[in-house]
């Protein structure tokens, strides 16, 4: 079959020929249909300091898809061939304290499909029936592949409650940060403030639903604060960032009592004003993953009742093609991008 494959320890991607994945008693094989780049995917393909350290080469890479059962092992029961699925891209051990109770997002053991076992960038793809979902048949196939940074989303937004909140989202036009604002917007949301450096992210930010973006680099927090006629600061904090400078702003800008969910991978070297933190008695707390599988059942009703992430979907393209999807990830003018498989 056909594949994308992190074949060497250097910059790039290759598409290749490799054997077809094995399928356990307990797994599922997908015939993918579409497949979506994450900035997993581009830092695999970059091949930054985080990528040397984590991916073993060959590879094949990819996290975010939506396919059909082709084959199913011989202890599945749930799933039938021709079902619509995507899957949740951790493997938790299911034997760990965390497993145990029921907090798989936070296994000691995760494996992560596509990173540390070979991925969905390619023709088919298997998967342990536990992480298997299959999701409503009225939820149209692009958007079930994203479900996997939806969820990041989901679980950001969702960890506090933000009904008539204001919220600040730093890192607005990322695809997280643009999902989480779409989100904050659904479940109501009062003000909501993003603030985005790319002039191309700001615009799908404010299509997702943003009250206000600010352009740090421009024009400050407070100013859009007055703007919006807010008093005090935000209730609550959406990091989709990762950058040192969106989260010392956003501290400065939270209101006493605050709550921040951590999503951006700050930098070991991240400088943080510790008695602001204190003395506003500020929350934060960390995301990772989607919770398994609380999320998903979340997402889908959502979807199901109105939540549009579509704007969100910028870029099309045959698997081909994949260099140039790779490219304008790269180059950050973008959402997400998806490659078609059919
Ligand atoms: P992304 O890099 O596409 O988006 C980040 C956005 O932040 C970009 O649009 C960028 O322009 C913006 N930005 C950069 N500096 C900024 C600043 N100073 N102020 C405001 N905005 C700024 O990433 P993404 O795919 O949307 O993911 C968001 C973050 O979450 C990344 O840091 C990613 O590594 C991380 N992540 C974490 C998890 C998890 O489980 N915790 C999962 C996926 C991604
Ligand atoms: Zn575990």
């Amino acid at each position: 079959m056909k594949a994308i494959v992190k074949a060497k320890a250097e910059k790039g991607l290759w598409l290749q020929d490799v054997p077809m994945p094995q399928v356990g008693v307990n797994d599922v094989l997908i015939k993918v249909k579409k497949s979506a780049i994450c900035g997993t995917d581009l830092h695999i393909y970059k091949w930054d300091a985080w990528a040397q350290k984590t991916i073993n080469t060959p590879m094949t890479i990819g996290h975010e898809y939506v396919g059909e059962i082709v084959e199913v092992g011989s202890e599945v029961v749930n799933y039938k061939l021709g079902d619509r699925v995507t899957a949740e891209g951790h493997i938790a051990c299911g034997f760990c304290r965390n497993c145990r109770r029921g907090r798989k997002h936070i296994c000691d053991n995760t494996v992560g499909i596509g990173v540390n076992r070979d991925g969905g960038f390619a023709e088919y793809v298997s998967v342990p029936v536990e992480n298997v979902m299959k999701i409503d048949a009225s939820i149209p196939d692009e958007v079930v592949s994203i479900m996997d940074p939806l969820g990041n989303a989901a679980h950001t937004a969702l960890s506090f409650p933000l009904v008539g909140e204001d919220v600040i989202v730093t890192g607005a036009g990322g695809p997280i940060g643009a999902m989480a604002i779409a989100i904050a917007r659904f479940v109501g949301a009062n003000n909501i403030l993003g603030s985005e450096t790319s002039e191309y992210r700001i615009k799908l930010a404010e299509k997702m639903g943003a009250t206000k973006v600010v352009n740090p680099l421009q024009s400050s927090i407070s100013q859009a604060m007055e703007e919006m006629q807010m008093v005090s600061g935000f209730d609550i904090g959406l990091e989709c960032s990762g950058s040192p400078y969106a989260f010392k702003d956003m501290l400065a800008h939270m209101y006493n009592g605050g709550k921040i969910s951590l999503l951006g991978l700050l930098p070991e070297t991240t400088q943080v004003e510790w008695d602001r933190l204190i003395f506003k008695g500020l929350t934060l707390k960390g995301i990772y993953g989607r919770e398994m599988y609380e999320t998903w059942y979340h997402m889908e009703k959502m979807l199901l009742s109105g939540l549009d992430v579509t704007p969100v979907i910028t870029h099309r393209m045959h698997y081909t093609d994949f260099q140039k999807g790779f490219d304008v990830m790269e180059e950050g003018n973008c959402g997400k991008v998806i490659l078609d498989w059919e």
